[in-house]
């Protein structure tokens, strides 16, 4: 007998199950898509929508403690299109002993890293070290700016301290993510603005470091990595051919449909009311050539991950 709660979840997940056969057209985006920085939602059926909506074929979901059952009756309902990443709070004693658990049931990276830590401190170290051991990916969160009052930091130092880290820990696969990562594609950027706008100035850390460094990756995802592909078109023709296999789409949207509904981040009003994940696709799309858009939205997160396409 299922219990009124299991009951619930199945009538959810059925609703959606007709719209699967949705991935199998031709794909409006005219590549199939892979969203790598996608928030395990609550409602399992919320999952789903998102994914449809956007046009999105697989994605990987963002879990943090413990997820396995949620992440399980995902891939369940709807095979072959979700893999999973898994955090635990760094600070944490046991942290490492639960990833190393979960990369057992088959997480396949760290992330979000997102701590109120420094970027080339102890609690982050050695969650660089077993990211290493265990042969995963380690997606980072970093931010320098407070979005409302009091948010605090996140991996804080990156600009300054992080081409250390990447040194340090050469065998190390990191992903790169949020504010400081894409503010830091312009080499003028020293904290002031949450999204800065406007002409890059060439030779920014992160454009120099995913050239310098074969152990960095960027994830694209959220309203960071859309301003910075948005705001200087001529850089970022350059900056998409230079790191094509570099480059992973994500998302990290929270509207409810793929299109945008109930978006509002106060930090960008701009995108008030539209789908980040559509936003950037289609911005993508016009910035760079088919094959070059296809690695960065499809083929390179499947390599990285070593998934089968
Ligand atoms: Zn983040
Ligand atoms: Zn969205």
């Amino acid at each position: 007998m299922l219990n009124r709660r299991e009951f619930l979840e199945t009538f959810a997940l059925a609703a959606v199950v007709p719209t699967l056969a949705r991935q199998d057209r031709t794909n409006e985006w005219g590549s199939p898509v892979f969203d790598l920085h996608f928030h395990l939602r609550q409602q399992p059926a919320g999952n789903l929508a998102h994914l449809d909506g956007a046009g999105v074929t697989k994605a990987n979901l963002l879990t943090r403690g413990r997820a396995l059952d949620q992440v399980k009756a995902l891939q369940a309902a709807a095979p072959g299109r979700f893999t999973w990443f898994n955090s635990d709070d760094a600070t944490r004693p046991d942290a490492e002993q639960a990833l190393a658990q979960a990369v057992k049931e088959g997480a396949q990276g760290f992330g979000e890293m997102k701590f109120h830590v420094a970027a080339d401190g102890p609690e982050l170290r050695r969650m660089y070290a077993l990211a290493a051991d265990l042969h995963v990916p380690i997606l980072i969160h970093f931010q320098e700016v407070d979005h409302f009052p009091n948010e605090g930091t996140w991996s804080t130092g990156f600009a300054k301290t992080f081409e250390s880290v990447l040194k340090a820990y050469p065998r190390t696969t990191f992903i790169g993510h949020a504010d400081a990562f894409w503010a830091n594609v312009s080499a003028d950027y020293h904290n002031e603005a949450v999204y800065p706008t406007g002409p890059v100035k060439r030779g920014g850390v992160t454009d120099r470091w995913l050239g310098d460094y074969p152990n960095l990756f960027g994830d694209m995802s959220a309203v960071s990595g859309n301003t910075a592909m948005a705001r200087d078109p001529g850089f970022t023709a350059d900056f998409l051919k230079r790191h094509q296999d570099k480059l992973l789409f994500g998302s990290d949207c929270s509207c409810s449909d793929g299109r945008g509904a109930g978006y509002n981040n106060p930090a960008a009003p701009q995108m008030a009311g539209k789908c980040v994940a559509r936003e950037t696709l289609s911005l993508l799309k016009r910035s760079t050539s088919p094959v070059i858009f296809q690695k960065i939205v499809w083929g390179n997160a499947h390599r990285l991950l070593r998934i089968p396409t």
